[in-house]
């Protein structure tokens, strides 16, 4: 049995905090200065079956609750999670290490979805065709599929979650997350709120852990529905045993975003896009900018002039340093990573402009710290270029040709985000025609969709039919009924009965 503590966090299973059976503890470091700051249980099978069957328990009666009333809990959600933003914002910064600017903008982006959620009486109505045939009418309805999982990765940990159990839990899902066991506490305290903005318990329940926490949701017999957010590998892994066992599954993936930058661009928007998208959070961010794309010898040369400086002057630090733009890296281990695709890029031949490798934090000198690296001459055979680094490592890969560089985007094998910056209307309309791309950009460098539009990539970037929030997320965590029915009108006959005039 595992003890909750100040320092040992929890499980949240049918409304109570569950300290689990496993007998097991992953540390949660604080990124900035390398200490652990906490620990947290890591769920063995018995544990996960336990907050499966909460959920399965609390859905027939959550199901049937009216959309309204499910939809005003979301409120009182909203508006507790606002009144405990600052608390919310700060375990975030500290588990996570990014900037508390950035923690704010994940919470508030995930707070976007609550807001469309909160208007599901209207997004679940469905249509309705009279008189199909004579005297048969047919509607089609969307019903909730069952329990729902979420299983979530690191570098969102409030907006990422938030993605998913809003819409699912609006829809009539009971619903089980799994966070990252990197960054569990924010997901702790959010369904803490939702138990006290009155949801009823074991309609959404919190299991920390890792694979045999995963295993045990992709096989459970009482799951409907798994939506993942991480790494490529454990996607395809999880579509493949999610699809096999039966379920629905969404999976949003890696991947390694380009912005082609045409010789007629504004060089001071370019310059600025870049340095936020592929240094802001630290490069941790599935829409990072992490491949530019100059066009011509002569945009190549200014890019790289401008980009310089702007690179070295980034301000590094932890989260209590309100003048830093960018925090450390997650762990020792992914920092490592990191480092070595900087090595493996010297080795591989392309030209190190800039080495944050030897940063140095005052204060984080046991922290994960690395600074802003930039590789210039990256060729597409490089693994530097094809594989996703997910740090501040920014690589340029110079073209000739507009056709060039939209070639090089399709030929990639991850598709979720890319943009293009230039004043031709004619090019930029070609690109966002052409491109093999989920998400696409004109002069905006990270384009994500807004709560009521759909997030998603395309190629090894999400696997599934799906993508997440908006329509699709509605669409997602809903089976589509159609009912058809007849009943005789013979006693009042069938005929329509007008009158003339403006009678109505
Ligand atoms: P990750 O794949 O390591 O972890 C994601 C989740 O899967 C975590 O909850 C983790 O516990 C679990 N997991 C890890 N290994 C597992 C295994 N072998 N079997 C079963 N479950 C396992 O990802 P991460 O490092 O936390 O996050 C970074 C990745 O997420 C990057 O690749 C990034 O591009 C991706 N990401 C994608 C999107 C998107 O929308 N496409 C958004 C955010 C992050």
């Amino acid at each position: 049995m595992n003890k909750i503590t100040e320092r040992t966090l929890y499980h949240y299973i049918n409304g109570e905090k569950v300290g689990g059976t496993s007998g097991r503890l992953g540390d949660i470091f604080n990124p900035a200065t390398g200490e652990i700051c906490a620990k947290v249980p890591l769920a063995n099978k018995a544990d996960v079956q336990q907050a499966v069957q909460a959920a399965a328990a609390a859905l027939p009666t959550w199901a049937s609750t009216p959309p309204l009333q499910r939809a005003r809990i979301l409120m009182n959600f909203r508006a507790l999670v606002l009144q405990h933003q600052d608390e919310i914002i700060t375990v975030m910064s500290q588990e996570h290490g990014k900037t508390l600017p950035d923690s704010l903008g994940d919470l508030t982006r995930g707070l976007e979805v609550v807001e469309f959620a909160m208007g599901i009486p209207q997004l679940l109505k469905g249509d309705f065709s009279e008189n199909v045939a004579n005297a048969v009418d047919s509607y089609a309805i969307r019903q909730p599929v069952g329990v729902c999982v979420g299983i979530t990765p690191f570098n969102f940990p409030a907006m990422v979650p938030l993605w998913m159990f809003p819409i699912a839990l609006a829809c009539g899902n009971t619903f089980v997350l799994k966070p990252s066991e990197k960054v569990p506490s924010t997901s702790l305290l959010l369904a803490e709120l939702l138990t006290k903005a009155g949801l009823p318990k074991g309609v959404f329940n919190v299991v920390n852990g890792e694979k045999e926490a995963v295993d045990t949701l992709l096989t459970a017999p009482d799951v409907a529905a798994i939506s993942f957010v991480g790494s490529t590998l454990v996607g395809e892994y999880i579509y493949k045993v999610g699809c096999e066992q039966g379920k629905r599954v969404q999976a949003l993936c890696g991947a390694k975003n380009h912005l082609v930058v045409m010789p007629d661009a504004d060089m001071n928007q370019v310059v600025d896009a870049i340095i936020g998208a592929a240094y802001g959070s630290a490069g941790e961010r599935c829409m990072a900018i992490s491949v530019v794309v100059p066009v011509g010898e002569e945009t190549a040369q200014r890019l790289r002039e401008c980009l310089i400086p702007r690179i070295r002057a980034l301000k590094i630090g932890g989260y209590t340093d309100e003048k830093a733009e960018m925090g450390p890296l997650i762990t020792m281990q992914h920092l490592q990573k990191v480092k070595s695709y900087v090595a493996l890029g010297v080795d591989e031949g392309a030209e190190l402009v800039i080495d944050g490798r030897d940063v140095q934090v005052v204060g984080g000198e046991k922290g994960f710290f690395l600074g802003g690296c930039l590789f210039d001459h990256v060729t597409a055979n490089m693994r530097i270029y094809k594989e996703e680094i997910f740090g501040p490592v920014l690589a340029l890969v110079r073209v000739e040709s507009y056709g060039e560089a939209v070639q090089l985007v399709n030929a990639h094998e991850y598709g979720n985000g890319a943009a293009i910056f230039t004043r031709d209307g004619d090019c930029a309309r070609n690109f966002t025609h052409t491109v093999n791309i989920g998400m696409v950009g004109v002069n905006v460098p990270i384009p994500v969709p807004v709560a009521y539009n759909s997030f998603g990539g395309w190629k090894r970037s999400l696997f599934g039919d799906h993508a997440i929030h908006g329509t699709e997320g509605v669409h997602f965590y809903t089976r589509l009924k159609t009912i058809t029915t007849r009943w005789t009108t013979g006693i009042r006959g069938a005929q329509f009965h007008f009158k003339g005039g403006s009678e109505h």
